[in-house]
């Protein structure tokens, strides 16, 4: 302030100085005067630059000015630096916040307080089948048309989540989406919504597998109940009350198999995978299930019958690693399974093979009836059975192969299903080479491979 004020003193001297000179006091006088103005339109001038560069400091290089104007202009332009830089570090928190909304699995939408879309991440798109070019800026309502949605956003009652059909559902491959509104803010909207099309799978499979546990207990045990009744009010003779103990056993026998068979899949699901400390031989674990499915056999189609045929083939001399109660679990069922479905005189063959990917094959080829090709990919699920009472006859329970693809899994192998209906199926239970080993190595400490 000091120096502006000198500065125009200084003028005003100079003006007068020079007027004295000219023309005495009168001289003087107007030479204040013109210096008074030439520092008027001085300043003037270096005021307006500062001004000008103020209206777009983008565009123009701040002035170098001295004085108090050179002194605003660099005080303005630190100021718009920081800004800047604030703007830039704003933006970039902006940017890596939208790109954490973007990355989330769910999708979210921000909606103005008229309901139009302000921003919506990727998954958002997809779910309502949005696309970012086109449809920021649009109304929710039209863009969501679904008839539960429209429903809930006109209801305005946003404290539960709805469930709507995904886009591209259809009944073979329905997809779930829980949708849900949250009012924030000034009346504006966040819009959340999470595929749950597997929740909702798990929660009918928990449904189903519980309505089917029911049904199949539930009919031995009304059987078992009819007998216990007809024992308690008929007087019956001892052959007739021997028959009616006889199927009552069988009732409660089924029930046991069921209930163990629901047991192993439960203690399948519920601990952690077969490690590579429990060795069984191949050739132990074929010959116990070949006898068993020869016991089977027998009982099945007791003479005059004609008996089946089972072939156990050549087994390498190799060592299994894994769960042996599992592996024979898994093998038993599929030969039991061929044993039930196969007629009497058909041909059951049981075979071990190391496949040319160093994989270990073991299966089991039967001459039965075969099976059609679409109820291949669904017979390991949990009660599935394409004939019911074939099954039921034989004392199945329709977890057989549910049981034996768990135990494949679990063993990092798979179960190969192939069946020609009329001619016969093939389950084969593959492992991988890392679970086997010669069978010389048990107890002896021979090499083992890496699991
Ligand atoms: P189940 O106890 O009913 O045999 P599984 O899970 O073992 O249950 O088998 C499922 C269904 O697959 C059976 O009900 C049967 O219809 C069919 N199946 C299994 N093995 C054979 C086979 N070897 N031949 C024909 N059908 C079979």
């Amino acid at each position: 302030m000091f120096r502006r004020l000198s500065s125009f003193l200084l003028v005003l001297l100079a003006g007068a100085g020079i007027g004295w000179l000219a023309s005495g006091l009168a001289g003087a006088l107007a030479g204040v005067i013109a210096g008074a103005m030439v520092w008027f339109f001085t300043d003037l001038a270096r005021g307006s630059r500062v001004i000008l560069w103020l209206r777009d400091p983008q565009a123009r290089e701040a002035p170098t000015l001295w004085g108090l104007w050179g002194e605003a202009a660099d005080r303005s332009r630190r100021l718009l630096r920081a800004r800047d830089q604030q703007l830039i570090e704003s933006e970039a928190r902006l940017q890596a916040f939208l790109a954490a909304i973007q990355a989330s699995p769910n999708g979210v939408a921000i909606l103005d307080r008229q309901g139009y879309i302000e921003w919506f991440n990727q998954t958002a798109a997809k779910d309502f089948g949005l696309d970012p070019q086109r449809d920021l800026g649009q109304q929710i309502g039209n863009l969501v048309r679904d008839p539960v949605f429209a429903g809930y956003y006109a209801g305005r009652d946003y404290g539960h989540e709805v469930l709507l059909a995904g886009r591209g559902s259809t009944p073979q491959r329905p997809v779930q989406l829980s949708v849900q509104l949250h009012p924030y803010g000034d009346g504006r909207l966040l819009l959340l919504s999470r595929d749950v099309t597997a929740l909702a799978q798990a929660e009918a499979m928990r449904r189903d597998f519980v309505a089917n546990v029911s049904h199949e207990i539930r009919t031995p045990l009304t059987v078992l109940s009819g007998f216990i009744e007809t024992l308690q009010s008929l007087e019956l003779d001892p052959t007739e009350r021997e028959r009616y103990l006889g199927l009552m056993a069988a009732q409660a026998e089924r029930m046991q198999t069921l209930v163990q068979d629901l047991l192993t899949l439960s203690r399948l699901e519920g601990s952690p995978p077969p490690g590579f400390s429990e060795w069984i031989e191949a050739e132990e674990l074929c010959s116990l299930c070949v006898d068993e499915g020869q016991a089977l056999s027998a009982l099945l189609w007791p003479e005059p019958a004609a008996p089946q045929q089972l072939r156990l083939h050549a087994v390498p001399a190799i060592s299994l690693a894994g769960s042996s109660s599992e592996l024979r679990s898994a093998l038993s069922n599929l030969v039991s399974n061929a044993v039930r479905y196969t007629p009497a005189g058909g041909q059951i063959d049981i075979t071990a093979e190391i496949l040319s990917d160093g994989r270990v094959e073991f299966a089991v080829t039967d001459t039965g009836p075969g099976i059609a090709p679409e109820h291949l990919p669904r017979l390991s699920e949990r009660f599935y059975r394409v004939d019911r009472s074939r099954s039921r006859e034989s004392g199945g329970t329709g977890l057989g192969l549910a049981i034996a693809k768990h135990v494949a899994q679990r063993h990092d192998g798979e179960l190969i299903m192939t069946s020609v209906l009329g001619q016969g199926s093939r389950f084969a239970l593959v492992l991988p080479a890392n679970r086997f080993r010669p069978a010389v190595a048990v107890g002896q400490g021979g090499a083992m491979r890496a699991p």
